[in-house]
């Protein structure tokens, strides 16, 4: 009998397993921007984020980042924890860029003094709004202790994240996560993290090698990815 599928999302389909804790993720080629207003296919992209995403969520669990992450069980599929959602989306930001820069008024590339949290709603039919700490409390989205754990586990993956794109000769412009909660309580780092989900620059030339290609219509969109995989997998320097 085929799995049943719990859900499907812009980029990935989520499948029950035998066993109640645990979901099978599948990573499609579907790519989305501007909220789905723009669609298409990056070829490879699915393999490419599910891979990648496995790698580094393996690494930061081994630097105390706890994870979803079980198992890879094939080139687009990984067995992960079952947890709810948190309707946060929280984006860490080292350098001026995308909507950053577009809402107040700073020149993309702009190094910033810190890295910047910020959490944005996730709620597909009001865009994703931005969104403040008391807006978030007052919605009953998070409570202030979640928030309070939820910035400090950004920073700290923000960290890790830079030091292992370093290594391979990328510069971390900025990234969005998401977090889970286990039956536990316990919150765990969720979804994946990909160059659909990071901004990632060669760290000489400034090359965009991430979705931005796709957004921005910049042509190489393949290449972009396989590029940073290339790189994450040897863990060598350009
Ligand atoms: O568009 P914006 O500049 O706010 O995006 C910040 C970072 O979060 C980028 O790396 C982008 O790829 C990521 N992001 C995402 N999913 C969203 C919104 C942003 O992965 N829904």
């Amino acid at each position: 009998m085929a799995a049943e599928m719990l859900y499907e999302g812009k980029a990935k389909k989520v499948f029950a397993t035998d066993q109640p804790e645990l979901v099978r993720v599948y990573y499609k080629d579907d790519a989305t921007a501007f909220n789905g207003q723009k669609r298409g296919q990056i070829e490879g992209k699915g393999a490419i984020n599910n891979q990648m995403s496995n790698l580094l969520f393996q690494y930061l669990a081994e630097h105390g980042v706890p994870t979803h992450f079980v198992e890879q069980v094939s080139e687009r599929e990984t067995i992960v924890r079952k947890v709810d959602i948190l309707p946060l989306e929280v984006v860490v930001r080292n350098v001026a860029a995308g909507s950053f820069s577009k809402r107040l008024g700073v020149v993309e590339g702009t190094v910033l003094p810190r890295p910047l949290v910020e959490f944005y709603y996730k709620n597909d039919e009001l865009g994703d709004p931005l969104l403040t700490d008391d807006q978030a409390l007052v919605l009953g989205l998070a409570s202030q202790e979640d928030l309070a754990e939820l910035r400090t586990r950004a920073l700290e993956v923000n960290r890790l994240l830079q030091e292992r794109f370093a290594a391979c000769g990328l510069a971390l412009i900025d990234f969005k996560i998401e977090f889970g909660r286990l039956p536990s309580g316990e919150i765990v780092l969720a979804d994946e993290i990909s160059p659909d989900t990071c901004r990632l620059w060669d760290k000489d030339t400034h090359q965009k090698l991430d979705k931005d290609r796709f957004r921005q219509d910049l042509g190489g969109v393949e290449d972009a990815y396989q590029e940073v995989w290339r790189r994450m997998k040897g863990g060598l320097s350009a």
